[in-house]
């Protein structure tokens, strides 16, 4: 780990004022941030379904097909766990908005981000994003499928068998047009819906979000651990990049405010750089993964990763490989 005193160029976030969810901040369940171990079992989620959304996946948990204790040391890349398809077809934007990730309060000024965005205009088909069964499909006037009513807007909730044979949903907000019935099943791909504005968004976007139970708002995961990476320029899918920023005492380290660049591109180019923060405290992360930041669809080569950290700059070097996940493991010293 390099270490600077000084140096360091003040971080602008991008302030993006398009955003589905209302500006002040709420009050989420103050989970502690997940101690680090190996070998971490996966807890089976606690079941809060309403009368109006049944599960019907009995969940049997497996061990993961991948090891990501493997990679609590340094970093290493791996095949990743991806199996969810893009919830929008091109022309349509597959993009997700950077600038509001999964976990992200947009340092503070926004209520932490349960999902992800998909900007896209008024009508734009939604697909659902694996094959599966759909368990809700209305507004949620009555049911609260976050920390008020109102809130979705109109929304599709699919529940999906998954590799891992845990409970898994895929949720859908903001839309103008419901395309499905609750109780249907739905396959990859399917028309599901149209994007639109519905409930308290800002702006015409699909809200993308997966879950492991239908209507706990805390029991999200981050998209970007399933979805297959776009396809890059040369025809090779993108990397995804995905991690944990720890403290001395081995707990998540909340909105650290990082960098991820490119540092293989030659020089005089048009640099490659990203700007993101680990989750606000109580967001959930992946228990199998542990993680607190991902950042998707990134060209594969080498990055540079840093934060400062008590008046230190930080950095590492990963290098990303195409359709690949490279995970980054940091703790933070004295
Ligand atoms: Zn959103």
């Amino acid at each position: 780990m390099m270490r600077h005193s000084a140096g360091w160029v003040t971080l602008g976030l991008l302030m993006v004022l398009a955003a589905c969810s209302p500006v002040d901040i709420a009050t989420r369940a103050a989970a502690s941030p997940s101690p680090i171990s190996t070998n971490t079992p996966i807890p089976q989620p606690t079941v809060t379904a309403t009368a109006t959304v049944t599960a019907t996946i009995e969940p049997t948990l497996q061990p993961m097909p991948l090891n990501p204790s493997d990679c609590r040391v340094d970093s290493c890349t791996l095949d990743g766990d991806f199996w969810l398809q893009r919830p929008v077809d091109p022309p349509a934007e597959q993009h997700a908005d950077n600038s509001y990730l999964y976990g992200s309060s947009q340092n503070g000024k926004r209520i932490p981000h349960s999902g992800v965005e998909f900007y896209n205009a008024t009508g734009t088909p939604v697909l659902a994003a694996a094959d599966g069964r759909v368990v809700y499909a209305g507004n949620d006037a009555s049911t609260a499928f976050a920390p008020w009513t109102n809130f979705y807007g109109n929304l599709v909730v699919l529940e999906h068998a998954t590799p891992r044979g845990e409970p898994f949903y895929t949720l859908y907000a903001h839309l103008s047009e419901i395309d499905v019935q609750s109780g249907t099943s739905v396959q990859a791909g399917q028309v599901i819906a149209k994007v639109g504005m519905s409930g308290s968004a800002i702006g015409s976007h699909l809200h993308f979000e997966v879950r492991t139970t239908p209507t706990d708002y805390t029991a999200t995961r981050n998209p970007f651990l399933f979805l297959t990476p776009l396809a890059g320029t040369d025809g090779a899918r993108l990397a995804v990049l995905a991690g944990q920023i720890i403290d001395q005492n081995g707990q998540l380290l909340p909105t650290a405010q990082l960098v991820a660049e490119r540092a293989d591109l030659p020089e005089n180019s048009a640099p490659q750089r990203y700007y993101l923060e680990t989750y606000t405290a109580g967001v959930s992360s992946d228990p199998a993964w542990q993680e607190n930041f991902v950042l998707g669809d990134l060209e594969p080569g080498r990055y540079r990763i840093s934060f400062v950290y008590d008046g230190r700059l930080i950095e590492r070097f990963v290098t990303l490989s195409a359709g690949q996940l490279t995970y980054l493991s940091l703790q933070v010293e004295n």
